[in-house]
Parts: structure tokens; sequence; C-alpha cells
């Protein structure tokens, strides 16, 4: 049995990887597993930049093998934002991120966005690789449904005309960024297992 350490302070995004990532020869731990709270500033220019520097600061200092998830929405019609800033768009919460997004789209007739999720695999050798998975969609004119977190509400799934946040949580973890990011990851994992 491996343990592979997943540097999210984010409650939601540790369970859906530790759902996605189930397998007999791997056990997740997160960070709240272990009562680590460090911050770490992402200051990087990219969603592969800033999930690069959680993964390799905390698989440096805990020596474990570390996966590291920087997500985000994409939307077109506002030439990419809100990107690497969706976590703090409107500066407030989940809630004022979507209707400062429904805001600025209200009168837009393109309404074509994408998750993205950027998987970073950190080895205590400091040895990094990385996976991107996306899921393309549209944004909706208002929020709808309740499960979910983040932008979900706004964001519909368009083979299922339905929010992320109306879809039960065991098809959004078949068809999410991360999801598709973490199949790519799924390749890996016989070197992960077999790592000494
Ligand atoms: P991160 O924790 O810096 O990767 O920030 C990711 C932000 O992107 C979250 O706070 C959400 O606002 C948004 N986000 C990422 N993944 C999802 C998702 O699966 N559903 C809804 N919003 C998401």
């Amino acid at each position: 049995m491996i343990e592979v350490l997943v540097a999210s302070h984010n409650g939601h995004k540790v369970n859906e990887l530790k759902k996605i990532m189930d397998h007999p020869e791997i056990r997740l731990i997160s960070l709240f597993d272990i009562a680590e709270h460090d911050d770490v500033i992402e200051d990087g220019s990219s969603f592969l930049d800033n999930a690069a520097i959680k993964a390799k600061y905390f698989a440096n200092k805990h020596h474990m093998i570390t996966i590291s998830d920087d997500s985000g929405l994409v939307v077109e019609a506002l030439d990419g934002r809100p990107g690497i800033y969706s976590a703090r768009y409107s500066g407030g919460t989940d809630h004022d991120n979507n209707l400062k997004i429904l805001k600025e789209m209200e009168d837009m007739e393109n309404r074509s966005a994408y998750f993205i999720s950027v998987i970073v695999l950190c080895y205590p050798n400091g040895v990094t690789k990385s996976y991107e998975g996306r899921a393309h969609g549209y944004i909706g004119r208002e929020e709808k449904g309740h499960n979910g977190f983040g932008y979900d509400s706004i964001f519909y799934a368009p083979e299922y005309q339905k929010t992320f946040a109306e879809l039960d949580n065991s098809l959004k973890n078949r068809i999410s960024h991360r999801a598709n990011a973490l199949l790519k990851l799924k390749e890996d994992l016989h070197e992960i297992i077999d790592y000494k």
C-alpha cells in the first residue's frame, strides 16, 4: 500500500479525488488528515504553475508522493476569465462569483465555457508530471441545483441539459474535468505503486 498526499484544503475536491482515485494499492491522505495548515501562495501565471507550486511544496515538506489539482472555469466570451482567478473572482463567496459571471454575461449570446483541471504529481525527489482534463459546456442564465461547489450551479453539461449542481455526484465524477485529468494520471498508477 502506498500513501499519496493530496495537496488541497478544499474538502469537496479532496472527496472527489478520493472517489475517483479509489484503488486497493493506494491510500490518499489529505492535508486535513495530517493536520497540515500551511497555505501556499499560488502566484503562478497558469493552472500548471499553480498546481506545481502546491505539489512541490508539500512533497518536499512531507517527503511523500503528492498530487495537487489547480482548476477553474474558462469562459470564452469573457476572454477566458475567471481562469486562474476562479476561486477569488468576486472577492466573496461561490454564490457571489456566480452572480458576477451571470451579470457580466447578461447580454451575451455566446455562453461557451469549460472547466479545466491540471493535476501535478510530484515525487519526493522533486520529479513532476502533469495531467490536464477539460469538461466543455455552457453558462446558464441563473443558478440551478444544489450539489457540488464553485461554479457548478451555472455550468451546463450539454449532454444532460443540466447544470453540474443538478447532476448526482457519481455522474459528475465520471464526466468532470478532474475525472478526465485523473483518467490520464491513472495510466501512470503502476509507476506510483512501484516507486521506491
Ligand atoms: P483552486 O482551488 O485554486 O484550484 O480553485 C479552483 C476554483 O475553481 C474553485 O474555487 C471553484 O470556484 C472553481 N472550480 C474548480 N473546479 C470546479 C468544479 O468542479 N465545479 C465548480 N467550480 C469549480
